[in-house]
């Protein structure tokens, strides 16, 4: 395997390309360890460079493993003219951008210039991202520490989660837990649904709704630990579970149970995604129609996806997330998530919270 810095040169042959602007800061916190946003840096094998304006010039300088920080300014110099003078020094015929994640008034601003230049624009998507989707073992060790820090948090929240709370209480409790216990962030807004309302299934935790004996209660959360994230859902009963919430959860998670045991190098996405859920319609739930899972690093949500209908094939090295569920309007939504590492020989849980029907 070539080393970290040589693949995006590798990636860059393959998609017959000189050099890349990169615009989502994930990719260039990846390549070269800068936290920034707002930033461009282009890739080349004639070297990095960082395109930053006054902000991020001297965080760029500290953080940067070796891109060359350019300045920018408005009104000058332009961003697309400090772009435009790299690709000429450098002789650059075709130049990719990340179509994803550009303005339509940034791409405009830099394909003139480019232009004048004689630089061809070209299109490109999840470059990088295909590179992330098989992490190093330090990166899965981040998103272990992250999840350690999320399976705490929740057990010290659990004894507030009592009638009478509300949702945004619960989220509140939850995010400080989070934070005090090591995160750097939560790793996305923290969900937290009471009652019908978990059959929403990224709902916003609201003020005014106040737990009820009876409820569901749909939490999904996360920590970030060096950047990378963990992705956590668990639902509990407000006091004791109707016959109708159990069977409904132990499905839930069978389901969950069977397809975590479906990881490993070389499954299909799309099968571990129908497996799960043709036994929750088995038991004649709603199943989820959002996939099963997807990757999880330094986004909350990145390759490899797993949905129905994807031949994706796992990789020793990836991060995903098992989160099967059921949802019925008006009744209520049950779903149960962990991260998961792909390993050479299967895969190994990094989220340990309890999963047996837990009354609150
Ligand atoms: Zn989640
Ligand atoms: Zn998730």
């Amino acid at each position: 395997m070539p080393a970290k810095n040589e693949q995006p040169l590798k990636v860059l042959s393959d998609a017959e390309i000189d050099a890349l602007i990169i615009t989502k800061p994930e990719n260039q916190r990846y390549l070269e360890g800068f936290t920034g946003r707002d930033c461009y840096m282009l890739v080349s094998s004639g070297g990095n460079f960082l395109i930053a304006d006054s902000r991020y010039t001297e965080m760029g300088e500290k953080e940067c493993k070796t891109a060359t920080v350019l300045p920018y300014s408005q009104p000058y110099p332009p961003l697309g003219d400090v772009l435009a003078s790299v690709a000429k020094e450098r002789s650059f015929g075709r130049v990719g951008f990340e179509r994803g994640n550009i303005t339509w008034g940034d791409y405009d601003n830099i394909s003139k210039r480019m232009e004048d230049a004689g630089v061809v624009m070209m299109p490109t998507s999840s470059l990088i991202e295909g590179m992330r989707a098989k992490k190093t073992p330090h990166e899965s060790a981040m998103i272990g520490a992250a999840c350690q820090i999320a399976d705490r948090a929740l057990k010290d929240i659990l004894s507030q989660i009592r009638p009478g709370v509300s949702e945004l209480d619960i989220k509140i409790e939850l995010d400080y837990h989070l934070k005090t216990g090591g995160a750097e962030e939560t790793a996305f807004d923290t969900i937290v649904l009471f009652g019908a309302r978990s059959s929403q299934p990224h709902a916003n935790p609201r003020r005014d709704v106040y737990l009820r004996k009876g409820d569901l209660v749909l939490i999904d959360y996360g920590a970030v630990k060096g950047g990378y994230r963990s992705d956590t859902t668990r639902t509990f009963v407000c006091g004791k579970a109707s016959g109708e919430q159990r069977s409904a959860y132990e499905a839930v998670l069978e389901a969950q149970m069977e397809s975590i045991e479906m990881v490993m190098p070389g499954a299909e996405a799309g099968k571990v995604n129908d497996r799960a859920a043709g036994m929750i319609k088995d038991a004649g739930l709603l199943a989820f129609e959002h996939g099963i899972g997807h990757g999880v690093g330094l986004e909350i949500h990145e390759l490899p996806s797993l949905r129905r209908g994807l031949d994706t094939v796992l990789e020793s090295g990836n991060v995903i997330t098992i989160e099967p569920a059921m949802y019925r309007p008006g009744w209520g939504g049950i779903r149960i998530e962990d991260t998961v590492l792909v390993t050479d020989d299967g895969h190994s849980v990094l989220t340990f919270f309890p999963k047996e029907l837990i009354e609150l």
